[in-house]
Protein backbone atom coordinates (compact mmCIF):
# COMPACT_ATOMS: atom_id res chain seq x y z
CA UNK A 1 0.00 0.00 0.00
CA UNK A 2 1.24 3.49 -1.13
CA UNK A 3 0.54 6.41 -2.61
CA UNK A 4 1.76 7.00 -6.09
CA UNK A 5 3.01 10.55 -6.34
CA UNK A 6 5.63 11.62 -8.63
CA UNK A 7 7.01 15.03 -6.91
CA UNK A 8 7.31 17.54 -9.52
CA UNK A 9 11.34 18.62 -9.15
CA UNK A 10 13.91 18.41 -11.06
CA UNK A 11 16.19 16.93 -7.98
CA UNK A 12 13.59 14.25 -6.76
CA UNK A 13 12.52 13.08 -9.63
CA UNK A 14 14.16 10.38 -10.34
CA UNK A 15 15.07 9.52 -6.50
CA UNK A 16 10.84 9.70 -6.03
CA UNK A 17 10.52 7.17 -8.84
CA UNK A 18 13.21 5.00 -7.16
CA UNK A 19 11.22 5.10 -3.56
CA UNK A 20 7.46 4.16 -5.89
CA UNK A 21 10.02 1.23 -6.92
CA UNK A 22 11.52 0.57 -3.96
CA UNK A 23 7.84 0.42 -2.41
CA UNK A 24 6.59 -1.94 -4.99
CA UNK A 25 8.64 -4.27 -4.64
CA UNK A 26 8.49 -4.42 -0.96
CA UNK A 27 4.78 -4.70 -0.77
CA UNK A 28 4.05 -6.76 -3.56
CA UNK A 29 1.27 -5.69 -5.63
CA UNK A 30 -0.65 -4.00 -3.70
CA UNK A 31 -1.39 -0.35 -5.74
CA UNK A 32 -4.08 2.60 -4.82
CA UNK A 33 -3.81 2.61 -8.53
CA UNK A 34 -3.83 0.10 -10.84
CA UNK A 35 0.09 -0.45 -12.25
CA UNK A 36 1.02 -3.56 -13.34
CA UNK A 37 4.18 -4.56 -13.07
CA UNK A 38 6.44 -7.82 -12.51
CA UNK A 39 8.09 -7.59 -9.31
CA UNK A 40 10.74 -9.69 -9.75
CA UNK A 41 12.01 -8.14 -12.86
CA UNK A 42 14.35 -5.05 -13.26
CA UNK A 43 12.45 -1.74 -14.37
CA UNK A 44 11.81 2.48 -14.58
CA UNK A 45 8.98 4.32 -14.25
CA UNK A 46 7.78 6.23 -17.01
CA UNK A 47 7.39 9.74 -15.86
CA UNK A 48 4.96 9.73 -18.02
CA UNK A 49 2.34 6.92 -18.01
CA UNK A 50 3.61 5.75 -14.95
CA UNK A 51 4.32 2.67 -16.04
CA UNK A 52 7.29 0.26 -15.91
CA UNK A 53 9.75 0.24 -18.57
CA UNK A 54 11.55 -3.23 -18.36
CA UNK A 55 15.06 -3.80 -19.01
CA UNK A 56 15.40 -4.05 -22.41
CA UNK A 57 12.44 -2.32 -23.53
CA UNK A 58 12.97 0.80 -25.68
CA UNK A 59 12.93 3.92 -23.59
CA UNK A 60 14.43 7.58 -23.19
CA UNK A 61 15.27 9.84 -20.97
CA UNK A 62 15.36 13.38 -19.48
CA UNK A 63 18.88 14.68 -20.26
CA UNK A 64 18.79 17.08 -17.22
CA UNK A 65 17.24 14.85 -14.50
CA UNK A 66 17.42 11.39 -15.78
CA UNK A 67 13.70 10.70 -15.71
CA UNK A 68 13.02 7.60 -17.78
CA UNK A 69 9.98 7.60 -20.37
CA UNK A 70 9.02 4.76 -22.53
CA UNK A 71 10.15 5.90 -26.33
CA UNK A 72 6.58 6.96 -27.61
CA UNK A 73 7.07 9.90 -25.80
CA UNK A 74 10.52 10.75 -27.54
CA UNK A 75 10.45 14.59 -28.66
CA UNK A 76 7.94 15.74 -25.81
CA UNK A 77 8.44 18.07 -22.64
CA UNK A 78 9.80 16.27 -20.06
CA UNK A 79 7.02 15.74 -17.62
CA UNK A 80 9.14 16.10 -13.96
CA UNK A 81 11.00 19.23 -14.96
CA UNK A 82 9.33 20.82 -18.22
CA UNK A 83 12.30 22.24 -19.32
CA UNK A 84 13.82 19.72 -21.20
CA UNK A 85 12.85 17.45 -24.67
CA UNK A 86 12.71 13.96 -23.92
CA UNK A 87 15.47 12.05 -25.26
CA UNK A 88 17.48 15.00 -26.30
CA UNK A 89 21.10 14.11 -26.76
CA UNK A 90 23.09 14.87 -23.94
CA UNK A 91 26.60 13.18 -22.83
CA UNK A 92 27.96 12.78 -20.04
CA UNK A 93 25.40 13.79 -17.40
CA UNK A 94 24.62 10.48 -16.07
CA UNK A 95 22.90 11.15 -12.54
CA UNK A 96 20.97 7.63 -11.93
CA UNK A 97 22.25 4.60 -10.89
CA UNK A 98 21.68 1.95 -13.16
CA UNK A 99 20.48 -1.53 -11.69
CA UNK A 100 20.02 -0.52 -8.17
ZN1 LIG B 1 13.41 16.68 -17.23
Amino acid sequence: MFTFTLTKSCTNGDLQAKKIKTQAERSGASNKIDVEFDPFAEFDLCAASYTPIYGGSPSVSCPYDGAKYHSQYKGQLCRICEVCEIGAAASGLRLWVQGL
